[in-house]
């Protein structure tokens, strides 16, 4: 039985006295659903907890860093044994070599690897990389891909700036926006056109190899080679913005998972473990130019610090275990077919995408392959989809415009419980 939502709603209005819209980051605010956010006070596995004393199963994992689940016992042990020799000291640890080795192991592309502090840093940094080292200007990006918060990457992005409506920031000056080309995903021949006009230009082309920040879209079969094939062709460098796919469609990530070579990869959120954390590195040339090797600046004062090292550095010990990706599989397989037998059931249509270990659920019969099928979703659905699942605890990202994510933490019985609940959903949204 939910116990209401009275505390939350106390205290997301105290918040918004002192925090602008009371969260730190948009998409909290629960704007898009229409109501206030609940006030977590602690997670434990694949749950979290919020201040009226209610349960969820957390579907969100702190939108996808927590891919054990809440508190895993190792990671926890690791971090306290790490405060006992500092947070942060300015200066090169053993411990960056360490992860700088296991990511570089399980992302052959990435040659050298930097450690920054979110993905946001992460993405400018490869761009500003990419355009010192072809010494062109001009970037592609596709529409509803979420790259960050940079000037030049929130345009037609994704995730909280579909979800509030503003995919166009104000403040990004035009001089800046107008050297970023912007392409529909999953359509080769929209790309080949904008190359012939001005792909001698093009310094790189930026992407999410599968596209989490519209809900999960992944790409047409060959659409990936042949990106490859047209940017190598015209000496343009391919990103590939693995933030949120890096160690969670796979411990190689979508590279591994689709065998393609990209020049530059950016990471975050796993590799972090709930602490923040990015990356960005790739082919040995390029990464050469990064100082203080090279002309591309680029610095952090809290960069590679240990406490995130280690974090991170266990969470990739844990997942590069024998059987960890196919027990993310089969479990996502299970909840997403639950899912959608349940919507079925009910007599809502739905459009259901899943690469691994994330998913999301469209309210609409349209294939999901880019932006403009996204947006034919019915969010009042999903809206009352949503809070119908959240009352029996199940916590799912509060936008149709965001995956959802499995964790080795979630049990069958927490998947069955959220199918039994999706049952109810579902009928719900059909009124
Ligand atoms: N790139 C992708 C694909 C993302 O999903 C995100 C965040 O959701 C980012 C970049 C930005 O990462 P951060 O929020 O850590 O700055």
């Amino acid at each position: 039985m939910h116990k209401g939502y009275e505390k939350s709603k106390k205290l997301f209005a105290e918040a918004k006295e002192y925090i602008p819209g009371g969260v730190n980051s948009p998409v909290r605010a629960f704007k898009s659903v229409g109501g206030d956010p609940v006030f977590i006070t602690r997670g434990e596995g694949s749950k979290i907890y919020d201040v009226d004393g209610n349960e969820y199963i957390d579907y969100v994992q702190s939108w996808g860093p927590l891919i054990l689940g809440h508190r895993h016992p190792k990671v926890m042990a690791a971090l306290a044994d790490c405060l006992e020799i500092g947070t942060s000291f300015g200066a090169p640890t053993e411990l960056e070599i360490k992860m700088a080795q296991m990511v570089t192991k399980a992302v052959p592309s990435m040659e050298l690897v930097r450690m920054v502090n979110s993905g946001t840093e992460a993405t400018m940094s490869a761009l500003r990389l990419a355009r010192g080292f072809t010494k062109r200007d001009k970037i592609v990006k596709f529409e509803g891909c979420y790259h960050g918060h940079a000037d030049f990457l929130l345009i037609k992005a994704g995730s909280g700036a579909l979800t509030m409506g503003v995919p166009d920031s104000l403040g990004v000056p035009q001089s800046v926006a107008g050297n970023t080309i912007v392409a529909p995903y999953n359509n080769i021949d929209a790309l080949r056109k904008i190359f012939q006009e001005q792909g001698e230009n093009i310094a790189a082309v930026i992407i999410e190899p599968v596209v989490g920040n519209m809900g999960c879209v992944p790409p047409k079969e060959g659409f990936l080679q042949d990106l490859r094939s047209l940017t190598a062709e015209y000496g343009t460098l391919l990103i590939f913005d693995e933030v949120m796919t890096g160690f969670r469609v796979g411990y190689g990530g979508a590279q591994g998972r689709y065998d393609i070579t990209p020049d530059l990869t950016t990471l975050g959120k796993v590799i972090g473990g709930g602490l923040p954390v990015g990356a960005f590195g790739g082919r040995r040339d390029i990464m050469e130019c990064v100082a203080p090797l090279g002309p591309v600046y680029q610095a952090g004062t809290l960069s590679g610090n240990p406490l995130a090292m280690t974090a991170g550095m266990t969470n990739l010990e844990i997942l590069s275990a024998p059987g960890v990706y196919e027990e993310l599989e089969s479990k996502s397989a299970m909840l997403a077919d639950g899912l959608a037998q349940a919507a079925e059931e009910a007599g809502v249509s739905c459009w259901f995408n899943r690469v691994g270990a994330m998913f999301s659920c469209f309210f609409t019969s349209e294939p999901v392959v880019d932006y403009a099928s996204a947006t034919t979703s019915d969010t009042k659905k999903f809206t009352a989809w949503f809070w119908k699942m959240l009352e029996q605890g199940s916590y799912f990202a509060p936008s149709q415009y965001e995956a959802g994510f499995m964790s080795l933490a979630h049990s069958e019985e927490d998947i069955n419980r959220t199918i039994e609940a999706a049952r109810i959903a579902y009928q719900t949204a059909a009124q």
